[in-house]
């Protein structure tokens, strides 16, 4: 059921580029609610999850109201493109097509906004249906910057698959189409998230996803574990129920015990990495940075080590300050408004160290990248 509302509000404005990650600082959605409906979905906690049942009687009865029922943003485009204009050029992060856009086709319209004021784009992508706008992402791509992740966390349409993506696009479906961005030169690989304990852990399945994005032209591999809390959580055990009941007293434990959720998540990260390697796949993203004005284009570079050293420390269960330490001074030098090779210029470590966030031993780092930059 797709129901169109008013709303102003399209394009959200991060605090902070989600640095390590997708490098993403902007976001924007068309559609409230995913027809996929993932059992897994971290959409559905109530700060995401749109439908609030007290206020719209209509979604009473239904069973998943996230999937069932999906809220369409009037005048989406034109929000989209007046939110956009005059906001200093970043990547927007956009979620993945689904059949709603048959209807509406406002994703595309998001994209021709894109292509007009040249703003880079990442899409987290689930459905083949968005090569209808191959045109388009080739012509964002050749004026500024298209990166197309594929969530796929099953190497093939197995059981588990078809209770814990119900109604999602086929895997097989999905590497087809990343061959067929990577044949159009643009940038696509496998966010291989979330990593389903005791279900998608195997050697087996990360192998064969990592295997399959790498004969499908795709050039990294991101991972993640799951996350459940509130009402996901319940969401989702009716699911695991349906898979395997055995599983739910081992998901229990894992969820109530931090320290056995660390090793779990920590030794599925060791897996992807070493199929990363024999596979020759990064484990992260290159960040973008061509879109940002000259004089700002070292600090994207010296923040993006920081940045992705804090992303090493956090999914190998390292140091939590020292992980802190370098995301904070990532977030200062990311958002400096001027060059930091000016500031070492001028006033050598000294005036590095001046930098918020930024001691010593980082601020030696920072001087080599400076330096190695030159
Ligand atoms: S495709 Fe993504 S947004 Fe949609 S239900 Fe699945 S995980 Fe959630």
């Amino acid at each position: 059921m797709y129901k169109e509302y008013s709303t102003k509000h399209i394009l959200n404005v991060h605090k902070h580029c989600d640095g390590g990650w997708f490098w993403i600082k902007y976001s924007a959605s068309p559609y409230l609610g995913c027809e996929y409906g993932c059992s897994y979905c971290y959409c559905r906690e109530d700060k995401y999850d749109p439908h609030k049942r007290e206020i719209d009687p209509e979604i009473i009865e239904l069973e998943d109201p996230f999937s069932e029922y999906i809220k369409v943003k009037k005048d989406a485009p034109d929000l989209f493109r007046k939110a956009i204009t005059n906001k200093p050029k970043d990547l927007i992060y956009l979620d993945s097509y689904q059949p709603v856009e048959n209807k509406y086709g406002y994703c595309r319209k998001i994209l021709e906004a894109c292509l007009d004021l040249e703003f880079p784009i990442f899409i987290n992508e689930k459905s083949p249906l968005l090569l209808k706008d191959l045109d388009i992402l080739n012509e964002i791509n050749k004026k500024s910057y298209v990166n197309v992740g594929w969530s796929i966390i099953a190497s093939s349409a197995d059981k588990a698959f078809s209770i814990f993506e119900p109604n999602s696009p086929n895997p097989n479906s999905r590497f087809e189409s990343m061959k067929i961005l990577s044949e159009n030169n643009i940038l696509t690989g496998t966010i291989l998230m979330p990593i389903l304990p005791y279900i998608y852990d195997s050697e087996d399945n990360i192998e064969e996803v990592v295997k399959k994005t790498a004969s499908n032209g795709g050039k990294y591999i991101l991972d993640g574990g799951l996350t459940l809390n509130g009402y996901c959580k319940n969401y989702f055990f009716n699911f695991l129920e349906k898979y395997n009941s055995s599983l739910i007293e081992k998901y229990e434990l894992l969820f109530s015990n931090d320290k056995l959720y660390s090793q779990v998540n920590i030794k599925i990260h060791k897996i992807v990495l070493k199929y990363c390697q024999k596979y020759n796949l990064q484990n992260y993203i290159t960040r973008p940075i061509d879109y940002f004005p000259i004089e700002y284009q070292i600090n994207k570079k010296v923040s993006e080590k920081l940045f992705l050293k804090a992303r090493e420390i956090q999914l190998e269960g390292g140091d939590r300050y020292k992980e802190w330490a370098y995301r904070k001074a990532a977030w200062e030098v990311d958002e400096l408004e001027e060059s930091i090779s000016t500031i070492y210029r001028n006033e050598g470590l000294k005036g590095l160290l001046k930098i918020k966030g930024v001691g010593k031993s980082i601020g030696m780092e920072i001087e080599k990248l400076i330096k190695s930059n030159n």
